[in-house]
């Protein structure tokens, strides 16, 4: 796509981005290598999201550090969408297409185009190969990304963070988006012009307000996400149609923090222990395969009674020996250091531990298959586990982490009214975005889904631009 000169119309002018997580980061970047202005307005004092606490990493096959020859990655998340393929299917096969067919590309363009480091690739759950990238030093892959990406916009003299700034309403007539009201600390209300990409972010963390409504026997979960509104109701506003609301990814572990037992916010503990071998324990066994999809262990946690009610939890222990801790060192550390996981012996989880970790070393060896069907076990090396064993340790519980539904989107990243016809002058991307993933999102797409939306809606807001002049 040639680049747009600065001096022409609405290039000046701007386009309009909502959210400065991922999604809205990678569209802003994606805005400004085609020459046009960004004003990217975000709701809090910090800018990143959910997505900067992003923590396992974000997939992508094939890529240059995922030489296995991988044409799964769109069988497997139709596999994890499950019942909701039956209905929109048509769509919605478009949809993984677009992301798992751009996936390779996305990865290449964040480790090549933006210097991020993602030469490290983990298998987690749900995935039948390994293809979750995360950099090889301490920094978490959500930080890293996030970091570089507005350090590489905020050298551009075309990009215009606008923090504390919240939009409330889109400016919309004859089914086209014009821009967006707004207001920031002043509280006085301000109006924008322009083309809108909305990259607003999910409900997870919305527990009294779209959480309640849509699935109210969530209520009382802790979450891994910011307590703040969803802004779907801006989208529904104009028409927008909203689909698989309902559909709420809880993820399994959430660390109990036993500083702050009871806190209704819980710091994830990320998937890639599990993939590097780590083990969940419930009252002494093991009960799962810890790389089935996150609803399969969520409901195995869930369909036991919880230890508390408010929040609603349960004890369960992520175990992992030192070869898993040397594979995933950096999360290690950092859990220990937050005071979520400590290093310890098997005697400080009693006999029954015992005897359920020398069963699964056995198995990682290969003396028999696993009981719970578990095929890959990541970096394990403990053979001969003795209750004089070092491991590492923290408790986790079920938390509400991530919202499958939202606006409905095409493959070109448009938004779609309720009678199926793109809305003009605003696309979408990112978690905000319902039908990427169905009944249940794997492990690292949603990163993914923020940048090849991310890039798709900044290229065809690109279009659009062009063609109106
Ligand atoms: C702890 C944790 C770990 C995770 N780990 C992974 C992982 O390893 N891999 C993976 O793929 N996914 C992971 N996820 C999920 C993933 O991080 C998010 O789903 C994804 O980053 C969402 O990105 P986004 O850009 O759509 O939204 P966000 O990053 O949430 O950004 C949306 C932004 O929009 C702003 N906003 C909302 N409404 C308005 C408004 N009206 N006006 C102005 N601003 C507004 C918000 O304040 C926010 O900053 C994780 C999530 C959490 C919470």
């Amino acid at each position: 796509m040639s680049p747009i000169s600065q001096s022409e119309g609405v290039a000046k002018q701007g386009v309009i981005v909502v959210g400065s997580g991922l999604a809205g980061l990678t569209a802003a970047s994606q805005l400004i290598s085609h020459g046009l202005t960004v004003r990217l307005l975000e709701r809090t004092a910090k800018p990143g999201g959910n997505s900067i606490k992003a923590s396992s990493g974000i997939n992508g096959a094939p890529t240059k550090y995922q030489p296995i020859s991988d044409d799964v990655f769109y069988a497997d998340t139709v596999k994890s969408a499950g019942k909701a393929m039956s209905s929109l299917t048509a769509h919605r096969e478009t949809l993984i297409k677009t992301l798992t067919s751009s996936s390779g590309s996305a990865i290449s363009w964040l480790a090549e185009t933006k210097g991020i480091d993602l030469s490290r690739v983990a298998q987690l759950g749900g995935h039948s190969l390994p293809r979750t990238h995360r950099g090889s030093g301490q920094t978490p892959p959500g930080f890293a990304i996030v970091s570089a990406l507005l350090k590489s916009l905020k050298e551009s003299p075309f990009f215009h963070l606008h923090t504390s700034c919240t939009v409330t309403k889109l400016l919309y007539s004859n089914n086209r988006v014009g821009g967006v009201e707004y207001t920031c600390e002043d509280g006085e209300q301000k109006e924008l012009h322009g083309p809108v990409i909305f990259a607003s972010g999910g409900f997870a963390g919305d527990g009294e307000g779209s959480l309640a409504e849509y699935r109210p026997d969530l209520a009382g979960y802790p979450s891994t996400n910011q307590p703040l509104p969803g802004s779907q109701s801006l989208l529904t506003a104009i028409g927008a149609k909203l689909i698989d609301m309902d559909f709420v990814q809880v993820h399994p572990s959430g660390f109990v923090d036993p500083a702050n037992l009871l806190s209704p916010i819980k710091f994830l503990a990320a998937e890639v222990l599990r993939g590097e071998g780590g083990i969940l324990l419930l009252k002494g066994k093991r009960f799962v395969n810890e790389l089935d999809t996150r609803d399969n262990i969520t409901h195995a946690i869930t369909t036991t009674d919880p230890n508390t009610t408010s929040p609603k939890q349960w004890t369960v222990t992520l175990v992992v020996d030192e070869g898993t801790y040397n594979a995933a060192k950096s999360h290690v550390d950092f859990y220990i250091l937050k005071g979520l996981m400590k290093k310890t012996t098997i005697a400080d989880l009693g006999e029954e531990a015992l005897r359920s970790i020398q069963l699964y070393a056995s198995t990682v060896v290969g003396k028999q298959a696993d009981e719970f069907h578990r095929t890959s076990f990541g970096s394990w090396k403990l053979t001969d586990p003795m209750l004089e064993s070092v491991v590492y340790v923290g408790a986790v519980t079920p938390v509400v982490h991530f919202t499958m539904g939202g606006v409905l989107i095409n493959e070109k990243s448009e938004v779609l009214g309720k009678d199926g016809v793109k809305i003009e002058g605003i696309w979408a991307a990112g978690e905000i975005t319902g039908g990427v993933h169905g009944g249940n999102r794997l492990g690292g797409s949603s990163l993914l889904e923020c940048v090849v939306f991310g890039r798709i809606a900044g290229d065809q807001c690109t279009e659009y631009i062009k063609a109106s002049w």
